[in-house]
């Protein structure tokens, strides 16, 4: 694929470490020709942060809180002031309180269900409608979201509240931004031992339940994300908006595995 976002350059936010997706797909996009900004939030992140930027040749790099739109600000002003413009933008951000995503979802606070909706829903708005601003000549934007939207799976609780309304969120900005060329699309990935998810109770159980019933009999990885967030940034989904793309080894397609499959 060298050579296919030769030219481009594209804003990544989320990227925590070398197990996050985010880096799964800053890596797809910078082995195909792609200059990559990368954000991180706070100081913990930044010294695991920083070696992966170099790595990528990255050098533009900013500290962005998205529940703060201040920080939002700044981190969209230093992209702006280093290129002018972008030509793709990574959402791979999502959080909740890690004491809610297990028992039951009927159990959910106020507060967290608040704060679950800010930052893993509303802060892709906020952030595409940024991007917006530097897709001058069109442009492509992604986020992450996960089947517990779609079903019910276990511990997901409020999560898969959010990932309802951050897939709801993405047709609603695909046809905002249109007009401008600005497609908007999710990849929902199967699960991947990462941070964030280990914050998800029985998560070992998830994922080898997943690998047993898949249709690929695997669980997938952040370069199996990165290959087809490529697909989706660049002009190869030229035609894609408002899409929910599984990349979960097929997952999402069983309703029931059979009694005689060879391998239970
Ligand atoms: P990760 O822990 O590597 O990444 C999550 C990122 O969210 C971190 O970089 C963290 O700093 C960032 N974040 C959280 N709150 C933030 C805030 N207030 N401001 C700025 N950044 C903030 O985990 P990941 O699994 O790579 O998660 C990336 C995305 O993929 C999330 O949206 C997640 O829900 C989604 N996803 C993950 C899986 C999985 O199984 N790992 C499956 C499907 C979807």
């Amino acid at each position: 694929m060298a050579g296919l976002m030769e030219g481009k350059r594209g804003l990544i936010m989320g990227l925590a470490n070398d197990k996050s997706i985010a880096w799964g797909i800053a890596k797809a996009c910078a082995d195909a020709g792609a200059e990559i900004a990368l954000t991180y939030q706070g100081d913990a992140f930044k010294k695991r942060v920083e070696p992966l930027a170099a790595q990528l040749g990255s050098t533009v790099l900013a500290d962005c809180d998205v529940s703060d739109e201040a920080s939002l600000d700044a981190a969209f002003a230093k992209v702006e002031e280093a290129w002018g413009g972008i030509d793709f933008y990574v959402h791979a951000i999502g959080f909740s309180d890690k004491s809610e995503l297990r028992g039951r979802y009927v159990d959910t606070s106020r507060e967290n269900f608040r704060n679950s909706m800010d930052i893993s829903v509303y802060s892709f708005t906020s952030c595409v409608k940024r991007a917006e601003a530097l897709m001058t000549t069109g442009g492509s934007c992604l986020t992450l979201t996960y089947y517990g939207a779609e079903k019910v799976m276990p511990h997901y609780n409020v999560m898969g509240v959010a990932k309802a309304a951050l897939e709801a969120s993405v047709r609603y900005l695909a046809d905002d931004l249109g007009r401008k060329d600005i497609r908007v699309n999710a990849i929902s990935a199967g699960p991947i031992k990462t941070l964030a998810a280990s914050g998800i109770g029985d998560f070992r159980y998830i994922l080898k339940w997943n690998e047993l019933n898949s249709p690929l009999r695997r669980n997938v990885t952040q370069a199996d994300v990165g290959k087809s967030a490529l697909y989706l940034l660049s002009d190869l989904g030229s035609g894609v908006t408002g899409e929910i793309h599984h990349v979960d080894c097929g997952y999402h397609a069983i309703g029931m595995k059979a009694v005689d499959a060879p391998d239970i």
